[in-house]
């Protein structure tokens, strides 16, 4: 190796922090249809430097080991089925690239195959079977690749045995430095590139194909991750991660939102079918975190596996083998019982019964072959006798036996015939031995009665203000009344510079301080990727700021599948194109968003709309003062007062935007006005909305300090309005209003009106809104909302109500 290519160790932590990987096996990969799903998610899920590990597309490596099975048979049936994988590999081709990459990629298929053939036909000799399973794995890696390139991405394929290194062995041994240092030298100098490597294989030393066992390309994406030391690893499947048991057999499973490594780990121990046991191997278990997820739904829940042994201990998963291997071995036999001692392969359960001088020892179907042959060949194999009719059930959760499920779990297995009962080695399950064969009857009702567990809720707080203070203290008090509908907790607090995370809950309790001690720079967009490894079922970003850069981010949050609670206005008034995008990504995965404080505070007004409209009414019309700061003003005002003298107040008592003029050119109005259209379904943007500013022209872009200097200048003109309004017994007072005529066209308004003096309007305490509606059953008399539009007290209270209905409708999809 010369110095020129060697990576930096700069280079190397880069890659560490910036890769990802993803596996997407056989079947995401079927036919065309697959492959152009696989794009779209790496598009939108990967970063531009990610990596993707590949199977072979479909059933390609069945398909390479039926035709050399049927080589050694002779005959014609080794052509005709590779003549039939040619077609199903070109075909692929063709249905994805066009032009200079489809025959680039043909020729290459056709230079494959031509070799094949001649193998076929004796004339070159390819000696290993991995180096023909090889060829499947390698196809859809370059095929993935081209089709990358062909939408527009970077993209390459590597041939794993260009860097993985390994020994010959019944699971291959890794040589993990020069693998490393192979892989980083092809993948770090190219930043900006995904990079799609081929799994299930390596190289040994001699340059020989080496496979990593059936399935293994699971181990291969963790490898990878490993040795570039990435912090995750999607494994993209065709369910949604792990569930409660097997969906096959089971019905209302549910999909876990989390599971440790002990946990995964003996879940694949037991032989369940999730993932490849070797994949957990490589991991650096305080670093990485695997998640499980759905490629066909992109929405639904993840399973994160990682590091989270501090989480309450819970029964997580039934899983079941439904006829186990069992052996009764004669304990006299000690020079037998030594010789089994010394097995390579664990049993799943293994105990004695010195009362009939037995030990028993249960396995996996899988290995009974194996294990035939090695007792046949053990001393004393007389002594050894296989006994059918047994099946094995297990729960598998940390510290299984402290769990309220091992408890049930244990008292309805008291019903059947258990042969033995006992807790595997590190205590992360409960395995029983049925005398008995299983049927999905007995697991669909163990099941149904372990797993009616109470669903959990994370909750991020963006903005630590007053609406956020205040919120959190009333959250703090109403816990418990929460608790029993949800496992609610906030798991994270932040402002627009530094974040407090911690995904067992933080103490709310004097969180402030505790916020100063240990709140860390951070950047929301990393925060947005990494949030979904939080063990919850669901969770919500709480908008509790005025930021335009907090709405910007709302697709992602959705994306990653988060529900947003906002009391930010940005992004329900947000120009056409933003809004039009969060509600798109916000409809495509699912999510809740409310909004009930963005308009009136905490005053059931969307509550009421909602519920009209659903209930067959259409709104015609909502006029009146939206906005508690120009209430305060108007309310206030008469002629022995002057208008900047009540601003210069109202800023002061922080009645205003901290920069009056929000308030007085109606920015912050026309936001509720576009909010409330938008809430019944009008399309309706900034430049729709007729405005009459408060600020006259040359105030208006003036600084801050300049404004307030000079805010006496706004007294003149309304002055003039008041007296004349006064003349005629009217008043003058800031209205919004829209109605919708009998075409659906729009009428938006704000500005200054006259109103008679008696009327409701005109007679508000300061600072209350006051919203009139008029609808087709509210058509005479109108339907009227009105109390405090602001404050800090009403707005948390409205945060608590959207909490509340998201936790009803979280509870209605169960
Ligand atoms: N293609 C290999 C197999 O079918 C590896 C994998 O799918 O993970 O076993
Ligand atoms: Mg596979």
């Amino acid at each position: 190796m010369t110095a020129m290519n060697a990576v930096s160790p700069a280079q190397a932590e880069a890659v560490a922090n910036n890769v990802q990987v993803h596996k997407f096996g056989g079947s995401s990969l079927a036919d065309a249809f697959c492959y152009r799903r696989v794009a779209r998610i790496l598009t939108e899920f990967s970063g531009a430097s990610d990596i993707a590990v590949v199977s072979a597309a479909g059933d390609t490596t069945n398909r390479i080991l039926a035709i050399i099975d049927a080589k050694q048979q002779q005959g014609d049936a080794a052509t005709i089925l590779l003549d039939q994988l040619e077609r199903y590999q070109q075909g692929l081709i063709t249905d994805l690239l066009s032009g200079d990459l489809a025959q680039q990629l043909m020729q290459w298929s056709q230079q494959d195959f031509a070799r094949w053939r001649r193998w076929l036909a004796g004339e070159e000799t390819i000696e290993r079977k991995p180096e023909l399973l090889a060829y499947g794995e390698l196809w859809s890696a370059r095929l993935l690749a081209a089709l990358l390139r062909k939408q527009g991405m970077r993209a390459d394929h590597i041939d794993a045995r260009d860097f993985l290194l390994a020994d010959d062995a019944p699971e291959p041994l890794i040589r993990v430095q020069p693998s490393r240092q192979a892989l980083l030298e092809r993948v770090a100098p190219h930043p900006g590139t995904r990079f799609i490597i081929t799994g299930f294989i390596a190289r040994d030393p001699e340059g020989h194909s080496l496979i990593l066992g059936r399935n293994g390309s699971d181990y291969s994406a963790t490898l990878v991750g490993s040795l570039l030391d990435v912090k995750q690893v999607t494994i993209w499947k065709d369910v949604a991660g792990v569930y409660s048991a097997d969906p096959r057999k089971v019905e209302r499973v549910v999909s876990l939102p989390s599971l440790d490594w002990h946990e995964a780990e003996e879940l694949a121990r037991l032989g369940s079918p999730v993932l490849h046991p070797r994949t957990f191997q490589p991991v650096d278990r305080e670093r990485m975190i695997i998640s499980v997820r759905s490629s066909l739904k992109v929405e639904n829940q993840q399973t994160r596996i990682g590091q989270y042994e501090n989480t309450e201990p819970r029964g997580k998963v039934l899983t079941s083998l439904a006829d186990v291997a069992l052996f009764r071995v004669e304990l006299a036999d000690k020079a037998l019982i030594d010789a089994i001692n010394e097995l390579e392969l664990t049993p799943l359960v293994r105990w004695t019964e010195p009362e009939n001088q037995h030990e028993y020892l249960a396995f996996h179907q899988n290995h009974v072959e194996f294990l035939n042959r090695w007792f046949a060949a053990a001393p004393g194999s007389e002594h050894v006798q296989q006994i059918h009719g047994y099946s094995l059930v297990a729960l598998v959760g940390n510290r299984i036996q402290e769990t309220d499920e091992f408890a049930t779990f244990k008292r309805q297995l008291g019903e059947q015939r258990v042969k033995r009962f006992g807790f595997s080695p590190d205590g992360n399950s409960a395995i029983a031995i049925l005398e008995q064969t299983l049927d999905n009857r007995l697991l669909n009702r163990l099941h149904s009665q372990l797993f009616t567990y109470r669903r959990s809720l994370g909750v991020l707080v963006v903005g630590r203000g007053n609406i956020g203070s205040e919120w959190l203290k009333l959250f703090n008090q109403q816990r418990d009344r929460i608790n029993q509908m949800m496992d609610v907790r906030v798991i994270g607090i932040c402002n627009s510079t530094r974040l407090w995370l911690d995904y067992s809950g933080v103490e709310l309790n004097g969180w402030q301080d505790s916020f100063e001690r240990l709140a860390r720079p951070y950047v929301m967009s990393e925060l947005i990727r990494e949030l979904p490894n939080a063990p919850y079922d669901e969770l919500v970003m709480m908008d509790l700021t005025d930021a335009i850069a907090v709405a910007q981010q709302y697709p992602s949050f959705f994306a990653n599948g988060m529900h947003i609670i906002a009391a930010n206005k940005r992004a329900g008034s947000a120009d056409e194109p933003l809004y039009r995008e969060i509600r798109t990504i916000q409809r495509e995965y699912k999510r809740e968003w409310l909004y009930n404080t963005t308009v009136g505070a905490g005053l059931p007004l969307n509550y009421a709309i909602n519920d009209l409209r659903n209930s067959g009414d259409e709104i015609r019309s909502i006029s009146g003062i939206f906005s508690g700061t120009l209430s305060w003003l108007f309310e206030n005002f008469n002629e022995t007062t002057k208008f900047s003298d009540l601003v210069l107040e109202a800023k002061k008592r922080g009645y205003s935007e901290p920069d009056p003029r929000e308030d007085l050119s109606c920015r912050d109005l026309i936001r509720k006005l576009l909010i409330l259209a938008r809430e019944i379904g009008l399309s309706l943007d900034w430049k729709d909305v007729e405005v009459t500013s408060l600020v006259p022209e040359h105030l208006q872009q003036i600084p801050l300090a300049e404004f307030l200097q000079r805010v006496d200048e706004l007294d003149e003109p309304i002055q003039q309005r008041y007296a004349k309004a006064k003349a005629a017994e009217n008043v003058p007072r800031l209205l919004a209003s829209f109605s919708v005529d009998e075409n659906n066209r729009v009428r938006a308004k704000v500005g200054v009106e006259d109103i008679p003096e008696g009327d409701m309007l005109a007679n508000l305490i300061p600072g209350e809104n006051i919203f009139v509606i008029y609808t087709d059953w509210y058509s005479e008399m109108p339907l009227v909302i009105s109390g405090p539009g602001a404050g800090k007290q009403v707005t948390a209270g409205g945060v608590q109500s959207d909490l509340n209905q998201l936790l009803s409708k979280l509870a209605a999809q169960q």
